[in-house]
């Protein structure tokens, strides 16, 4: 391998990483700060609130938040995999 291509698979790999962490900033500023049912606010510090509030992640990269108040009892165990304290 060359110099020259040597920088060009350089410049290659920067582009994919740079494509890849766009595709999470957008995910992250995509994440509700409050719950879609009755809007109240989503305090990621504090921790009762991690443990009691719902979070479902769509295919589609959508997710939506539920918080304590607004989760039917019999579908809390559907989240029991809470992505945010993985
Ligand atoms: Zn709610």
């Amino acid at each position: 391998m060359n110099r020259k291509q040597r920088r060009l698979e350089a410049a290659r790999l920067k582009k994919d990483f740079n494509a890849k962490s766009r595709a999470i900033e957008e995910k992250i500023s995509k994440m509700p700060d409050c719950c879609d049912e009755c809007g109240a606010k989503f305090n990621k510090n504090d921790s009762k609130i991690l443990d009691s509030w719902k979070i479902a992640v769509y295919d589609t990269g959508e997710i939506n938040l539920i918080c304590e108040k607004c989760t039917p009892s019999d579908i809390s165990t559907i989240f029991k995999n809470d992505p945010i304290k993985s």
